[in-house]
C-alpha cells in the first residue's frame, strides 16, 4: 500500500467497555493490592498490557468455528481439522492437543528428560525452566551475548550461541543432553527473533551428536515475519512458507495456542517420532484427556485451527509487528530508554536507565510499573529484581541482571489510539521520574513471589 499508516486489518464487530477509574480510585486500588499489579481487579485497569497470552480477540470466523465444534469424546471432526492445519504448517506427523503450552512441556520433559541431564535453550521461558527442573535436570540458557544487552542492536537477538552449545555437549557428554530447545521468538529475552541460519546451524549440531531438536513455537508466526523482513533471501517468501521451513529443521515442537494460535486457551505437542508420541499420549490420557481432545473442548480445537490459519496472513503480521514497533518508536523518540530493537509482542522499558537514582534492592522496575498505573491506569509487568532477585544467606539479595517493565500488546485488541494513549502515559511518567521512589517488600512467598508479594513505598 502506498500510504504510510498501516491500518488495523479488521473492523470491530463486538465491543467490550473499558472502565475508566479516576486517579483517587486508582490510588485506593493499588494501595489495597499492596502495590502489586497482579492484585488489581481487571476492571480497575484502563489498558491492560500485563500479558499477550490468551488476551487477544478472536475473529468472527473463529467464533463461527466454535458453533460447528464437534464435542464427540473420541475422533471428533474438530480434532481432524486441528490436526490437518498443524500438519500442514509444521510437517509433523504426530499432533497431540493440550490445554496449554506448559502441559505440552510437562508431557515432553517427563518422557524424554531424566535426573542429572541438561536441556539447552536460547532462553527458557519460566514454565519451561520449571518443567525441566521438576525432572531434577538443569535448564541452561545459551542465547548470544547481544541477546543479554538491552542496548545492543542486532536483527536476531534471540539466536542461540552455537559454539556454546557445542561446548556444552562436549563438556557434559551427548548422553546428558536429551533434547535441544529453541524458543521462537525468544520471549524471556525480549521477544527477539531467531534467524533461519541460526536454526540451521543448531540443526547441524543436533545432527552431529544425534540429539533431537524441539521448537518452543509459541510465537512462530511473529518469528517468520521477522525472518521475512530481516534475513537475506526470504523477502519474497510467504510467512507460511517460512514457518514450514523453520519447522522442517526441527523434530518436534511445543506450542501455546494462547499466543500465535490467536485463541484464549489451548496448546499442542507435535513431533515425527511415532514411538515417542505413543509414550506422550499415554501420559496425556492420564493428565489431559483422550488423544483427540487433550484437555480442550471440540470448539477450542476449531478456534485454534482457524487462528493458526489467520496468524500467518501477511496483513495481520504486518499490523501486529508494526503496532508494537509503533509504541517503541513513540516512547523512544521522547528519550525513554527501552530494549532495542523492539520485539514482536512487547515493548520493554529499561528501568535501570529510567530511574538511575533507585538502587536494585529498592526495585526500580516495580516503582515504574506502579507509576504507569497511577498515571494512566496502564498495567505492565515488572521483570526485574522482584521477579528474579535471589535472596542470599546473609539476608541481602542478588539483583536481577536487568530491571525491565514489559508492556505486552494483546493481539487484535487495542486500536492505535489506545497505543497513543499508552505512549503519552509513559512519557508523562518519564517527565517526573526524578521524584519517583523505590519500594520495600512487606510480605513474600518462598517462590514465584512476584505474583503475591506486597510492598510499601519508601
Ligand atoms: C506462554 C509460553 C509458554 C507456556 O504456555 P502456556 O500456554 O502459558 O502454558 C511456553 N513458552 C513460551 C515461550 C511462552 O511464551
Amino acid at each position: 500500500m502506498p500510504y504510510r499508516t498501516i491500518i488495523e486489518p479488521f473492523r470491530i464487530h463486538t465491543v467490550q467497555a473499558i472502565d475508566l477509574p479516576t486517579l483517587p480510585q486508582r490510588r485506593e486500588a493499588i494501595e489495597r493490592a499492596g502495590y502489586n499489579l497482579f492484585g488489581l481487579h481487571a476492571d480497575e485497569v484502563i489498558i491492560d498490557l500485563l500479558t499477550d497470552s490468551g488476551t487477544g480477540a478472536m475473529s468472527s470466523r473463529q467464533w463461527a468455528g466454535m458453533m460447528v465444534g464437534d464435542e464427540s469424546y473420541a475422533g471428533s471432526r474438530s480434532y481432524f481439522r486441528f490436526r490437518d492445519v498443524i500438519q500442514d504448517i509444521t510437517g509433523f506427523s504426530e499432533v497431540i492437543p493440550t490445554h496449554q503450552g506448559r502441559a505440552a512441556e510437562k508431557i515432553l520433559f517427563t518422557t524424554v528428560v531424566t535426573e542429572g541431564q541438561v536441556v539447552p535453550n536460547n532462553t527458557h521461558f519460566d514454565t519451561t525452566r520449571a518443567n525441566v527442573e521438576y525432572q531434577n535436570a538443569e535448564a541452561r540458557d545459551l542465547v548470544i551475548a547481544e541477546g543479554r544487552d538491552p542496548a545492543a542492536e542486532h536483527p536476531f537477538k534471540g539466536n542461540m550461541d552455537v559454539e556454546a552449545l557445542i561446548d556444552l555437549v562436549e563438556d557434559v557428554g551427548r548422553d546428558k543432553v536429551p533434547v535441544v530447545m529453541v524458543t521462537v521468538t525468544n520471549n524471556s529475552g525480549g521477544g527477539q527473533p531467531v534467524s533461519m541460519a541460526n536454526l540451521r546451524a543448531v540443526r547441524d549440531v543436533c545432527d552431529t551428536y544425534d540429539i533431537p531438536l524441539f521448537l518452543d513455537a509459541c510465537r512462530f508466526a511473529e518469528n517468520a515475519w521477522f525472518i521475512k523482513q530481516r534475513e537475506k533471501g526470504y523477502a519474497d517468501r510467504t510467512p507460511k512458507e517460512i514457518a514450514q521451513e523453520m519447522f522442517s529443521l526441527a523434530d518436534g515442537a511445543t506450542m501455546s495456542a494462547k499466543k500465535d494460535g490467536l485463541s484464549n486457551i489451548g496448546g499442542f505437542l507435535a513431533m515425527n517420532d511415532e514411538a515417542l508420541a505413543q509414550e506422550c499420549r499415554n501420559l496425556l490420557i492420564l493428565t489431559e484427556g483422550f488423544p483427540t481432545y487433550g484437555g480442550l473442548a471440540g470448539y477450542d480445537l476449531e478456534a485454534i485451527a482457524q487462528g493458526l490459519t489467520e496468524v500467518l496472513q501477511e496483513e495481520y503480521l504486518q499490523y501486529r509487528i508494526r503496532s508494537t514497533a509503533y509504541l517503541a518508536d513513540k516512547v523512544g523518540a521522547a528519550g525513554v530508554p527501552i530494549v532495542r530493537p523492539p520485539g514482536g509482542h512487547a515493548v520493554y522499558l529499561d528501568a535501570k536507565e529510567f530511574l538511575p537514582h533507585i538502587p536494585a534492592h529498592q526495585y526500580p522496575a516495580q516503582s515504574l510499573a506502579v507509576e504507569l498505573y497511577l498515571e494512566g491506569g496502564v498495567r505492565g509487568v515488572e521483570i526485574g529484581s522482584v521477579m528474579f532477585g535471589k535472596p542470599q544467606a546473609d539476608g541481602s539479595e542478588l539483583p536481577a541482571p536487568m530491571e525491565l517493565v514489559r508492556l505486552a500488546v494483546p493481539r487484535r485488541t487495542y486500536t492505535q489510539s489506545h497505543i497513543d494513549y499508552v505512549g503519552e502515559v509513559v512519557i508523562a511518567v518519564a517527565e517526573r521520574s526524578d521524584d519517583m521512589r523505590g519500594y520495600r517488600i512487606l510480605e513474600q512467598a518462598p517462590w514465584l513471589r512476584h505474583f503475591t508479594a506486597t510492598f510499601e513505598p519508601l
